[in-house]
């Protein structure tokens, strides 16, 4: 870190506490810190807290950090996950170089180690089911029961132990705990398992063991197996750290410092892997990249980019107590990051066909438009002007109310970098419906300049009827309607509070051509109406689909200010 990055802004308790340890020459001085995901489904915004914070302290302390999945759980764990979170982690704009690992590389190690702690009389096969444990493990106020398998012999113990790792033994009829207090006011210490028998093939280690260490077993021990200086973690995790502390005190192994934050908790969405999953597989959304969830794939597909959710997560900063952060600067993020990138682009929604009569049948022109205001290094392009264009209905009113400075049975609007326009005609279906405009255009108004001095109030957008590209144009609204979705206070479930119109799609908006030629997570501006990228669908449909990433509104900036 430079001194001018120390000098802007206090450090946060961890990195108060990391750069205390490197100037005290802890662990020689190393920064070492890891990404720890469980493969057991795809990467969300609060994984990505954990991710920009953890390659950021390394970034920042010249020190390293290690990408490992936690995979002590085959039942739930599956390649494919594994798969997007390096997808993921990668997008997002971090590098792990050579230091990806898995829990499972550990398990020799950890057996091992189970081993010694059964030697040295700290570990015993119980043969207690997981109720009866239960039942035993006490609560908050009442202390445990000691198993009545807890005093077996360190011979039987090994045995026993090695006949589980052959898989003598059905699943679920022994364990292998750790002896520690059945009598502790923290119930992490109260015998915890350490090894249950699961017969069951793992996505790494295929059928080679019938035993896995429970993730309190594994996790710790491989912080400490990599050289981990500072396990970064969540507030839930706390009372398990005089656990881990435990195993590497007892096993004389090194000893990582362990440091809780806060979850991101963020309004209208659910954070949680296992709640996404039930949204999947009841079909609430299309997938776990359904641009509506809050994952990595989901955000990425949507439009979000890598540098808006890290600024994101820098902004959201740390905390010690569980808070929850409003959507709304998510989206100022996304918004002040595309506003300086994002080219400008002309579409509508729902097209109005308006003919300009006094404009010479069969001639085009090609207008200047500006690629964006904030960045002049854009340049211009040129848009296609002919006599037949469409507008958006929402920009024309029969019977407008005063102060309507759009466009009206009479009234004038400037068409951005093309004309002024006036509309003298209004064509209705047998319907009644206004289906097309007749306007006349004032052909010394090129480019949207007033010719005389003459001000209007209104521009609008359009698009050439000649050359404009069909679009299917979807516009994303929150996935639920509730803030706080699994907070209701009546009880409900959090699937109870979806909203009905978290997705609207319209078929048949018109863009101008080079609006219809991006690639998915190329981010543009349809002008007035929001920032889009191109649907993943687009290409395997071999037509343009257009997602919404967010509107132009800022409510965030605004109150915040
Ligand atoms: P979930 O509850 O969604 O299943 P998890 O905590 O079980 O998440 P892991 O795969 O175990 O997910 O998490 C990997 C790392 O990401 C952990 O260090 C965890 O603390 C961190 N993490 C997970 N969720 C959040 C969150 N909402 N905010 C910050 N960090 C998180
Ligand atoms: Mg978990």
């Amino acid at each position: 870190m430079t001194e001018e990055d120390q000098n802007e802004k206090p450090l946060d308790f961890i990195r108060t506490k990391v750069k205390e340890d490197q100037e005290s020459g802890k662990n020689e001085s190393r920064v070492h810190t890891r990404f720890p995901p469980e493969p057991n489904g795809y990467l969300h915004l609060g994984h990505a807290k954990s991710i920009c914070l953890n390659f950021g302290i390394a970034k920042e302390f010249g020190g390293l950090c290690n990408l490992r999945l936690d995979d002590t759980n085959p039942v739930a764990e599956k390649t494919e996950y594994a798969e997007a979170i390096k997808e993921d982690v990668k997008w997002l704009g971090f590098d792990w170089e050579d230091r990806f690992f898995h829990a499972s590389d550990y398990f020799g190690q950890l057996f091992d180690w189970a081993i010694k702690l059964i030697r040295d009389g700290k570990a015993f096969v119980c043969d207690l089911s997981f109720e009866e444990m239960r039942e035993l493990r006490g609560n908050l106020t009442e202390p445990g029961k000691e198993s009545p398998f807890r005093e077996r012999s360190v011979e039987e113990n090994l045995e026993l132990f090695e006949k589980m790792k052959a898989g003598e033994f059905p699943e679920g009829s022994k364990t292998l705990r750790a002896k520690i207090d059945m009598s502790s006011p923290n119930i992490n210490l109260r015998d915890p398992v350490i090894y249950r028998i699961l017969h069951q093939e793992h996505p790494k280690t295929g059928d080679e063991w019938k035993i896995y260490p429970s993730y309190d077993f594994a996790h710790g021990q491989s912080d400490s197996i990599e050289g981990i200086t500072h396990s970064l973690c969540t507030l839930e995790f706390e009372h398990h750290r005089p656990l881990y502390d435990w195993f590497c005190e007892n096993l004389g192994i090194h000893h990582p410092q362990q440091i809780e934050f806060a979850r991101l908790n963020m309004t209208y969405v659910v954070m949680s892997k296992r709640k996404m999953l039930r949204l999947v597989e009841k079909g609430y959304v299309d997938g776990w990249d359904d641009p509506r969830m809050a994952t990595l794939q989901g955000m990425r597909r949507r439009g979000f980019t890598p540098e808006s959710i890290r600024e994101f997560a820098e902004r959201v900063g740390l905390a010690k107590r569980e808070n929850m952060i409003e959507v709304e600067l998510l989206e100022h993020c996304l918004r002040t990051d595309l506003n300086k990138r994002a080219p400008r682009r002309l579409g509508v929604l729902r097209p109005l066909k308006v003919v300009i009569e006094n404009y010479p049948e069969g001639k085009s022109e090609g207008l200047e438009a500006v690629n964006n205001p904030e960045n002049p290094d854009e340049g211009t392009r040129q848009v296609s002007f002919s006599r037949e264009i469409f507008i958006d209905r929402n920009d024309f009113m029969e019977d407008p109310p005063k102060k309507y400075f759009r466009l009206a049975p009479g009234s004038e609007v400037r068409l951005k970098y093309a004309y002024y326009v006036t509309c003298r005609e209004v064509i209705k279906d047998e319907d009644g419906e206004v289906c097309e405009l007749v306007c006349s255009y004032d052909p010394e108004s090129r480019g949207g300049d007033s010719p005389d001095g003459r001000k209007v109030r209104g521009t609008i957008q359009w698009v050439d009827a000649a050359t404009a590209v069909q679009a299917e144009v979807r516009l994303y609204d929150r996935l639920f309607s509730n803030p706080t979705p699994e907070q209701a206070e009546d009880g409900s479930d959090f699937t109870d509070h979806l909203n009905p119109d978290s997705l609207i799609k319209i078929k048949d908006a018109l863009v101008e051509q080079a609006a219809s030629l991006l690639s998915p997570g190329e981010p543009f501006q349809l002008e007035r109406i929001g920032y889009f990228c191109a649907d993943p669908d687009s290409t395997t449909e071999k037509r343009v689909i257009l997602n919404r990433s967010v509107a132009l509104r800022d409510s965030w900036a605004k109150t915040s200010k």
